[in-house]
């Protein structure tokens, strides 16, 4: 895995579909720095939801949020750690991005919840434990952790852990994803270890004194952990397409600098220069909130590009991550607008969704194994026939749809870029072409030409005023324009001017080379950007020592020029097949896409025959049920006409009974 980068939510990385979720958003309150006698307005915490009063008890309409969970002064950091942070890092043991980071203005408690104190360690540290500990009793598994710490301040990149690095540039590559380049990467074994490269960290950070927080951190820090983990026995592993997969996550703990207002904080000078870099980067971050909390469509373009922050925390804000953030808020009324402004972002922020998935590096072959046992999986699924079970596959199949979407925009980027190389090219290949012609022609045909030339060469390297186009001005050699295209670096600009002809004893071929064809110099730096190709030195090459150019030496020179058009046609060549394969493989991506939309719409139609046969099914059953409730009315109905029966019944044998009874009683005065 490279230093300092979230694995890609591309390339070799396969990855497990989950659902989208929400990001965890908790605010906590801080204990108020003195009592305030007579406030105006105060907040009131109800089970997870947040109220502005005022001091009879009138809530103020509109102040009022819900969030996961809200903290007062009695929670300690490791409760806060307990309810919010603890899954993360089971979650970044288990493979899946996680970050969390503390949120609010300044003097809030950010850096107390993040760092904590002795009797009360903070997130970071209770979490650097947590990771030890778990996985000590991971045992099935085998573990690598590697440690960075950086800060931005004024909106530059600076290593931590090792002073020297200093303004680091973040990039973004097909395989690394987003990373800071160069910065220091411990292996770790231990949680002490860790925490004594904290410690360094925290003695190269930038602190600061405003009128608010005496020891105010005056930059953002990042503390990232890579984890990476493999199955400790991979033939005893009972999944047999696991055995050759590492689990790569990245876990950030990050403390902001905390938003600030000048009038309060007193700042002034580099304090000021500090506030306004971290009100713009905290404006940013809020910006990229904003946007994606907006439903899809209103959404629009992130602006992730526009502070290091937000491109660094890319992907645990509405990407591959699981992520929580605690808003820290001062309780006292002097802060409320502040207070305020921190709930509106944690609830904006409440509604951003992230799709963390575990990342596993697959070899070519397990990855095929995990393929067919995942289509097997859904096969059987599908043969089940659940409506839920589809709605799971379409969501996963939509998941797998951005993910190609992302993977083919990072494509067409590579293959944009590529292109610009490939024609700048193809321009300097052709000029030399052409010099090449006319280096030719003045060898042979206008030798005669040159030597009448050659006390002009000579000026050239002597007389500094001189321009080289003017100097060169023979027959077959046009000038060169200015307006060509290349520059090379710092270092070749400098012999814009023409040197004395002493310093080209020094100076190597392609400097002369350089110098002989004044700014028509292929931009190496851009070639050697390029993977796979280096920049080959050109052919040993020194210029004589005498003034005048011979025929020899312009035959040097031609022969020069040849073997780098040669080099520059070889590159150009590995361009073209490079391009080739990117435009491949943006067919390949857009026909998975094609295929994925294909079987995204079996699924709906599927799942729509489903619900129709559901449908009819359930009027069956109400069919079925009225019936029955009629049948039921029925008996019932039968059940009362056989009771009046059998009442009936009843009486008759009654009266029969008492007839019978009168009919002896009547018999007896006939036999006396
Ligand atoms: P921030 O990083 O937001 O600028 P701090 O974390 O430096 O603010 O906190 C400012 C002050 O408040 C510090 O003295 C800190 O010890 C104290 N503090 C902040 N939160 C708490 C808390 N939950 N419990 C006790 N003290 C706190
Ligand atoms: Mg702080």
């Amino acid at each position: 895995m490279p230093l300092g980068s979230f694995p890609s939510e591309s390339g070799s990385l396969s990855s497990l579909a989950q659902p989208m979720e929400k990001i965890s958003v908790a605010v906590r309150f801080r204990p108020p720095a003195a009592v305030d006698p007579s406030p105006d307005r105060i907040w009131k915490v109800d089970d997870n939801r947040i109220s502005l009063h005022r001091p009879l008890g009138t809530p103020i309409s509109g102040v009022n949020f819900a969030f996961d969970y809200v903290f007062d002064p009695s929670y300690s950091n490791a409760m806060v750690y307990d309810l919010l942070i603890k899954s993360i890092i089971q979650a970044a043991i288990d493979g899946f991005n996680g970050t969390a980071f503390a949120y609010g203005q300044t003097s809030s408690g950010k850096t107390f919840t993040m760092n904590g104190s002795e009797e009360d360690p903070g997130i970071i540290t209770l979490g650097v434990k947590d990771v030890f500990r778990r996985i000590e009793m991971t045992t099935d598994r085998e573990f690598l952790i590697r440690v960075s710490y950086m800060e931005i301040y004024n909106e530059e990149i600076n290593d931590l852990l090792s002073f020297g690095n200093q303004k680091l540039p973040v990039h973004e590559s097909l395989e690394r994803g987003i990373y800071v380049s160069g910065l220091r990467e411990e292996i770790v074994n231990c949680s002490e270890q860790v925490i004594e490269l904290l410690k360094l960290g925290e003695a190269n950070r930038h602190f600061g004194e405003t009128n608010m927080n005496a020891r105010s951190s005056r930059s953002h820090t990042i503390f990232r952990m890579v984890i990476e983990s493999s199955a400790r026995d991979s033939m005893k592993c009972g999944d047999v397409s696991n055995a050759d997969a590492i689990r790569v996550s990245v876990l950030n703990l990050v403390d902001l600098a905390g938003s600030e207002r000048v009038a309060k904080t007193g700042a002034g000078g580099a304090r000021l220069r500090e506030g306004k870099h971290i009100n713009k980067s905290l404006m940013i971050l809020g910006n990229v909130i904003n946007k994606l909390s907006e439903s899809g469509k209103q959404r629009g373009h992130i602006p992730y590009r526009d502070s290091k922050l937000t491109r660094i925390l890319q992907p645990a804000l509405g990407g591959n991550s699981k992520t929580s953030i605690i808003c820290t808020v001062a309780p006292e009324e002097v802060h409320v607008e502040e207070s305020r402004g921190t709930l509106q972002f944690a609830s904006r922020a409440k509604r951003i969704t992230n799709c963390a998935q575990v990342n596993e590096i697959l070899t070519d072959a397990a990855l095929l194994k995990r393929q067919k046992q995942e289509i097997e999986e859904l096969r059987e699924k599908l043969q089940g026939s659940h409506s839920e079970v589809l709605e799971q596959v379409i969501l996963k199949q939509r998941n797998d749809m951005h993910k190609s979407e992302l993977e083919r925009e990072r494509l067409a980027m590579e293959l944009e870029k590529e292109r610009t190389k490939r024609a700048a090219l193809e321009l300097c290949i052709k000029d030399q072409q052409k010099k090449l012609e006319d280096l030719g022609s003045l060898s042979t045909s206008d030798y005669a030409s040159v030597s009448t030339q050659k006390k002009g060469f000579a000026t050239m390297f002597d007389d500094t005023s001189v321009s080289k186009g003017e100097v060169l001005r023979t027959p077959n050699f046009k000038p060169v324009g200015d307006d060509f295209v290349a520059k090379r670096s710092s270092s070749f600009m400098e012999l814009d001017s023409s040197p004395s002809l002493e310093a080209f004893g020094n100076t190597d071929d392609e400097d002369l080379w350089m110098q002989l064809n004044k700014g028509c110099i292929t931009d190496l730096d851009m070639l050697q950007v390029t993977p796979d190709m280096k920049c080959r030195p050109l052919p040993s090459f020194r210029m004589p020592h005498e003034p005048a150019l011979d025929e020899d030496a312009t035959t040097k020179i031609c022969h020069a020029l040849a073997t780098e058009c040669d080099f520059n046609k070889q590159q150009l060549e590995a361009l073209r097949e490079k391009c080739t394969i990117m435009e491949s493989e943006c067919t390949l991506l857009k026909d998975k896409k094609s295929s994925l939309l294909e079987a995204l719409s079996l699924s709906k139609q599927e799942n729509k025959l489903i619900k129709a046969e559901n449908e009819e099914l359930v009027s069956k059953l109400n069919e079925e049920k009225q019936k029955f409730k009629e049948l039921k009315e029925d008996i019932q109905r039968f059940g009362m006409t056989f009771v009046g029966k059998t009442e009936l019944q009843v009486a008759l044998l009654t009266k029969l009974k008492a007839m019978s009874e009168k009919i002896k009683t009547l018999k007896v005065p006939c036999d006396v």
